[in-house]
């Protein structure tokens, strides 16, 4: 749905993207990650024709973005809803008329409109404020109103950009909820731009990670937490601390097994102690995967390798 293909992006002699690649399929839940100044908001306005792009290819259902007429850039953008960290509402404007902006701009009649956003109202849950001001709304309730505003005119991809960035952890985890039920509800790809890896745990199925401009990690959501590289360690500020002596073995535990079974079974059967010496568990999307590392004397190396891989289990010794 969106192929970018060695896609170039200077500003002045500044590259700020550096031959970034990647496939959005249709119906999924993107992030692009990085830290501030990575490149995220850029690369996001190369994909709906607000920046133009230096070389490489832009694609969005199959039309090259820099190729398009300004009057097939107003049409194509039409299919492309936003959202922003602040919400970008108009503040003299009831809720009911901020949603209703977009197809107001392009000529729908009021009964379309009226249809329209009433069916918004009560897909975000804010059938009761349609006459609020935005100045009365809680700032999870300002992004529903965003939200709405943003499906409007029925877009096939919903950019997001730092939507959750100025709310709480528990509006966050709420506002992407309701980003999960617009995306599976609506057959709606959502890209989002986020500095926060618990958004991309909660609602991701897959992540890029820009750094600099350049691509540093693009995975599976999953892959990228269960077994993270060391850039992507570096990113997450996450290192293990070890024992110095001994070998310490870390395991992987893939979505939803039940490792502690594993680990205190492997005890049981070797008969023999080890020590625990550094564990993760996360929630992504849902499943629970994580790993752990163990600390086990020298002369047991072998014979807890050979276990661990007659087990099918992920692990390295590190
Ligand atoms: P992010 O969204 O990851 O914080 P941006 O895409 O906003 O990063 O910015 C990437 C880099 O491009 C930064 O170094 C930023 O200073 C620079 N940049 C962004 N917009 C402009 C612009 N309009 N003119 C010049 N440099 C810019």
């Amino acid at each position: 749905m969106i192929n970018i293909q060695k896609l170039n992006k200077f500003y002045n002699t500044t590259k700020v993207l550096d031959n970034v690649s990647i496939d959005i399929q249709k119906g999924e839940i993107f992030a692009i990650v990085g830290h501030s100044g990575a490149g995220k908001s850029t690369l996001m306005r190369c994909i709906n024709g607000l920046e133009d792009y230096s070389d490489g290819s832009l694609k969005v259902n199959g039309k090259e973005i820099k190729e398009l007429s300004k009057e097939n850039l107003r049409e194509f953008r039409k299919n492309i809803g936003m959202i922003f960290q602040h919400f970008s509402l108009i503040q003299r404007k009831t809720v009911f008329e901020n949603i209703a902006l977009p197809m107001q701009l392009w000529g729908y009649s009021k009964k379309e409109i009226s249809k329209k956003v009433n069916e918004l109202l009560s897909l975000v849950g804010l059938d009761t404020k349609l006459n609020a001001f935005p100045n009365e709304l809680s700032g999870g309730q300002k992004q529903r109103v965003a939200i709405a505003r943003a499906l409007t005119l029925d877009p096939d991809i919903l950019l997001s950009d730092e939507a959750t960035s100025a709310l709480d952890p528990n509006t966050t985890t709420a506002i992407l909820n309701l980003l999960k039920t617009i995306n599976e509800k609506l057959n709606i790809t959502i890209v989002l731009v986020t500095h926060e890896m618990e958004v991309v745990k909660q609602v991701a199925q897959r992540a890029l990670l820009l750094e600099h401009g350049n691509i540093i990690g693009f995975d599976d959501t999953e892959e990228l937490f269960l077994k993270p590289d060391e850039k992507m360690k570096e990113f997450l500020g996450e290192t293990e601390v070890v024992p110095n002596v001994g070998i310490n073995i870390k395991i992987y535990f893939p979505k939803d097994n039940v490792f502690q079974s594993f680990i205190t079974k492997m005890a049981r059967e070797l008969d023999m102690d080890f020590d625990i010496v550094w564990g993760k568990l996360e929630e992504i999307n849902t499943h629970i995967v994580g790993n752990m590392v163990i600390n086990i004397k020298n002369e047991h190396k072998e014979k807890v390798l050979h276990y661990i891989k007659q087990h099918n289990i992920i692990w390295e010794v590190i």
